[in-house]
């Protein structure tokens, strides 16, 4: 085989085992989505898929559903405000949140109490803050 070939060889082979990888990862997430479909069909509420979806879908994944359910303020609906418990490291106590799902998602976030960013995520909750029509 010509130097050439070699190259081109190792190169397939590398691209071969990174599409082996993503294929296990997409079956894997493929596996969850339907796992969690599921028990939303069998009556588990969104807001408990959600949050099994944060902690075992890849990210990518679970940004891309997100994106699409959440909510867009209706000129007369109400918008419902995820609020995310966390654990914070510095202060030692559990701090409350209420971020957009792209702040959380994108990692935005500090303690409220002392700005520190040694926040561990607790179960998150959906509080639904709706403004009713009056
Ligand atoms: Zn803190």
């Amino acid at each position: 085989m010509t130097a050439q070939g070699e190259r081109l060889l190792a190169t397939l082979d590398a691209e071969i085992k990174n599409l082996s990888t993503l294929e296990h990862k997409l079956a894997r997430t493929k596996f969850l989505l339907q796992e969690q479909a599921t028990r939303l069909r069998l009556g588990t509420s969104a807001e408990i898929v959600l949050t099994s979806l944060r902690l075992s879908v890849l990210h990518d994944t679970t940004l891309a559903v997100l994106e699409r359910i959440d909510p867009v303020p209706k000129s007369a609906g109400g918008v419902a405000m995820p609020v995310y418990e966390y654990y914070c490291g510095q202060c030692e106590r559990e701090v409350t949140l209420t971020l957009s799902i792209r702040e959380h998602d994108k990692g935005q976030i500090k303690c409220p109490k002392c700005d520190g960013k040694a926040l561990r995520p607790l179960l998150s909750t959906f509080m639904s803050q709706t403004a009713k029509k009056s």
